[in-house]
């Protein structure tokens, strides 16, 4: 169930309309980050990072500078923009800053606004300085997103949705000259390579590589781009990755780093391409490019790079990251790797899991490709926030396997000694492998949003219950139990419980028989007896309809993402909520809920005067909300606290700046069947009018309550009955995922698990082993009445 403290409930909203509104094509990290300092990292709750990531490399001189806000403020109240077709001071100090910083030979410039329009912009500028259409890229390359940059990306699912692409653009492996050699012909234009491939997984290019490479393309008349996106402005422990080969390029490009954290671009371009005569007005051009805003915030950065010393201390920190990493002694690293502050730990397994495990220590680093974690922070991160990253890094690497942690190895009952001591009173073999199962899903942290660790050892481990397992878009955890394919399309039985908590940790311990951690009753507990029920049938085998364990995730966050991603893809025969009911009962319905945001702003007045102030307003609006709550529960008869409205007032604030006054407050409703959500909107809508302040609503959700006289309650009161267990029936006043999918699904459906549910949230939750052990036994005798059950006509039409 849903419990929301008013600073979480603002932030979710806020992140749903991030959610509603973005393209999607971003796998979004569950954080909202809304300041930085240097290598450090804020999130809305108060948080703090350490920033191993610096916004995909571009925070190179550190987040928040001063330096940086003042050059912008003074440039912008000098003059933003003026393109490249008139002259301008700002633009011209700059390019003849980056002259003395570039190799020989790259004397001029071409300025866009990012990574791939330079990359873009180096591709055209060399098929139009040779005449020639060919292109030699490398495998693991990475360029950009553009048309051009993108043919020269090697990773097919970047490129492949959007063929066909530029032609004449080519692949060759990295690091093989005789590859390369094989390659150029008299139609290549020019060859394309980074020097450490940043996103392809920290690959350092090869010295002699680098050498005879330069000298062929010098032979062939080809032109050489080196790609410095990622390893310019210092990373690497030079300014330019260029100078660590003592290489003069054809065209070099820059981005991320070069202007603080503004969007830039540069081409250098070189000799052989100026003296092309090629590059004549009107071949290129950007509308921002060059802008004075953002050539102030690069000459600003530039100075600050070499003030500070970045490229030293990147070089200096980044030999110390490398052998402390080296030294790590796990059975994960395959290989650590890189060139000053851009290094990559590759691993033998997939680095997801680990990058949350990171996140959940409040490091932020980044993959590259499926098994490297990347470490590309801030050029100023101090060596202390270094070695913490480090730290805790080594730790998750070290600890694998270990209860809590994302396992690599097998996980068996007999490798972990804690639960298989506290199972063995008389436990069969079944049973102590259900206790291990629970034991471990409450010892890896889920909290709402960071579900993947626990989503994904899950998909791991239960294969070896026999249930098949995936994970959906949204990292819900499908698992099912496997059976013939002519039962395959009857309508499922889902059992949809929730993989989330709410946050406080509680070390995981079993005492005197009762599992203490958080999440063991809500809802981790429910969730643990469905997977465990669903395996003994899987075991069985013969079932008649499909049977699908859904671990949902962010129950708790009340944006219910998970269960909201599941309702259209199911129809089921009949489903079952994992929530806490004790295993004695199950629980029929939920009320709904609505939350309200109310403000007012009034010019100020005299204190003195007769006039309502905005506080006052605020205030009175509370109390029509109250009062109107106890007139409804008169009329309706609203005395149980199921039937009854009940508002609550979570805030009220109010404040003043001298012009004008506001107040604020924040109303949540728990709503029973009987009322109507949108009616009372409409109510609350208009007395906000009368009191001239503005409402807006969120989290709605309508209330639900199933009939007693489903096959399903049929099937927990004769299961029951079987075990000599007298049925109790129940209503919650929260939510849960019932109210998302029943409107849906339709009345076959209940909320059942074991667990006291007044232990939900508690510092000590804690689930009795008997309990849950009984649930099992019960849900076991439930899902094989139903999976057996002969559907009625209609009743399994697919979806
Ligand atoms: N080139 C390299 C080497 C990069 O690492 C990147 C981005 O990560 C790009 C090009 C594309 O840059 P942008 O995202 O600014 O378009």
């Amino acid at each position: 169930m849903s419990a929301l403290s008013g600073l979480t409930a603002l932030s979710e909203s806020l992140l749903e309309q991030e959610r509603l509104y973005s393209s999607g094509v971003y796998n979004k990290r569950p954080v909202e980050i809304v300041r930085g300092e240097g290598a450090l990292l804020w999130d809305v709750q108060g948080r703090c990072y350490i920033d191993c990531a610096a916004g995909h490399g571009v925070a190179n001189i550190g987040h928040g500078r001063a330096e940086i806000a003042a050059a912008l403020a003074a440039q912008a109240q000098r003059l933003i923009t003026c393109p490249e077709s008139v002259y301008n001071d700002v633009r011209a100090r700059l390019l003849e800053r980056l002259a003395q910083l570039m190799p020989s030979g790259l004397q001029r410039f071409f300025l866009c606004n990012s990574g791939a329009e330079a990359v873009e912009g180096a591709i055209k500028f060399a098929r139009l300085a040779t005449g020639r259409p060919g292109i030699i890229a490398t495998l693991r390359g990475f360029h950009g997103r553009t048309f051009g940059a993108l043919s020269a990306t090697w990773e097919r699912s970047y490129r492949e949705p959007f063929a066909p692409l530029v032609p004449e653009i080519r692949h060759v492996r990295y690091n093989d000259l005789a590859a390369l050699e094989r390659a150029i012909d008299d139609q290549t234009a020019a060859v394309l390579i980074e020097l450490v491939q940043g996103e392809g997984g920290v690959h350092v290019a090869d010295p002699v590589y680098v050498r005879e490479l330069a000298r062929l393309c010098q032979e062939r008349g080809v032109l050489l781009i080196v790609d410095e996106v990622q390893t310019g402005c210092g990373r690497t422990g030079r300014f330019l990755a260029c100078e660590h080969y003592g290489l003069q390029p054809d065209l070099l490009c820059l981005a991320k780093g070069i202007a603080g954290g503004l969007p830039m671009g540069v081409i250098a371009l070189g000799e052989r391409v100026i003296a092309s005569g090629r590059l004549t007005p009107g071949t290129h051009g950007s509308t921002f490019g060059g802008n004075p805003l953002v050539c102030a915030a690069a000459l600003e950065t530039l100075d600050i790079i070499e003030r500070e010393g970045l490229a030293e201390r990147a070089a200096r920190l980044g030999q110390h990251a490398l052998q402390r990493l080296s030294a790590l002694q796990s059975p994960l690293i395959r290989e650590v790797r890189g060139l000053g502050l851009l290094l990559g730990v590759e691993l033998r397994t997939r680095v997801q899991p680990y990058l949350e495990a990171l996140l959940e220590r409040g490091v932020l680093a980044l993959p590259a490709g499926p098994n490297v974690i990347r470490l590309l922070p801030p050029l100023v991160i101090s060596e202390e926030q270094l070695d913490h990253a480090l730290d805790c890094l080594a730790e998750i690497l070290l600890q694998a396997g270990q209860p809590g942690q994302p396992a690599v190895t097998e996980v068996t009952a007999e490798s972990h000694p804690a639960g298989s001591e506290a199972i063995s009173g008389g436990a069969s073999a079944e049973q102590g492998a259900e206790i291990e199962l629970l034991y471990r899903m409450v010892s890896i942290p889920s909290l709402s949003g960071q579900e993947r660790p626990l989503a994904t050892w899950l998909a791991e481990y239960l294969p070896r219950l026999g249930l098949r397992t995936s994970l959906d878009e949204v990292g819900n955890l499908i698992a099912t139990v496997p059976v013939d394919p002519e039962v395959a399309g009857r309508a499922p039985l889902v059992l949809l419980g929730h993989m989330d908590t709410v946050p406080g940790a509680i070390p995981v311990t079993i005492r005197e028989g009762k599992l203490y951690g958080r999440g063991a009753v809500d809802a981790k507990g429910p969730l643990a007896a469905f997977l465990a029920a669903a395996a003994r049938l899987a075991k069985r085998g013969g079932l008649q309809r499909p049977i699908v364990v859904i671990g949902a995730v962010e129950e708790e966050a009340a944006t219910s993402r998970g269960a909201r991603a599941v309702v259209d893809r199911y129809r089921p025969y009949a489903c079952l909520i994992g929530e806490p009911s004790g295993s004695r009962a199950v629980t029929l319905g939920y009320k709904g809920r609505l939350l309200v945001d109310g403000r007012v702003v009034r010019p100020c007045g005299h204190s003195a005067g007769p006039r309502q102030t905005a506080a006052e307003a605020a205030a009175a609006f509370w109390e029509r909300v109250r009062l109107h709550a106890e007139e409804w529960n008169r009329e309706h008869g609203g005395s149980s606290p199921f039937a009854a409205l009940q508002p609550v007032l979570r805030s009220i604030e109010s404040g003043q700046d001298g012009l004008h006054e506001w107040a604020t407050l924040r109303i949540g409703y728990r709503l029973p069947l009987a009322c109507s959500a949108r009616e009372l909107r409409a109510e609350l809508e208009r007395w906000a009018a009368e009191a001239e302040l503005a409402v807006s609503f969120s989290g709605e959700e309508a209330a639900f309550q199933a009939p007693r006289t489903t096959r399903l309650v049929r099937a927990f009161v004769q299961a029951m009955r079987a075990m000599e267990i007298q049925p109790a029936f129940k209503v919650k006043t929260g939510t849960s995922d019932m109210n998302v999918v029943g409107p849906v699904w339709g009345p076959e459906i209940v909320a059942y698990g074991p667990g006291d549910a007044r232990l939900d949230h508690t510092p000590e939750e804690h689930l009795a082993l008997e309990e849950y052990m009984e649930a099992i036994a019960i849900l076991e005798r439930v899902l094989t009445s139903l999976a057996q059950e002969v559907a009625g006509r209609g009743e399994d039409e697919e979806r």
